[in-house]
Formats: C-alpha cells, structure tokens, sequence
C-alpha cells in the first residue's frame, strides 16, 4: 500500500507531498524545486482519502 507523505525541503523550505510507500522507503529524497537532498518527511498529508477507522489491510 502506498501512503501520502509530506516532505519539506530543509534547503529552499519548499514543502511538496509524494507517495511513500513504507515498505521500500523513500525513494526520491530530493526537492523538485532546488534538487537538494536535504528534505525531511512531515507527518502524514491531510488529504485522506481512507475513511477513518477502516485500518483492514
Ligand atoms: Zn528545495
């Protein structure tokens, strides 16, 4: 299952939000806006499409 994460950029402070898929890990670890690997992943994107309480796998 692949869940949405938020990243910030800790270079430019551009935050963006990418599919995270927690089995492989982050993938692409890089701003698309300044190309620096130095982001950090934010909590979970507030954007749910799951319905609350349904955690069935
Ligand atoms: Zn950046």
């Amino acid at each position: 299952m692949t869940e949405t994460a938020n990243f910030k950029c800790l270079r430019c402070g551009h935050q963006y939000t990418r599919p995270y898929d927690p089995e492989t890990g982050p993938q692409e670890r890089m701003c698309p806006k300044c190309r620096s690997n130095s982001v950090r992943r934010l909590k979970k994107a507030k954007q749910e499409t799951k319905a609350p309480g349904g955690g069935k796998k």
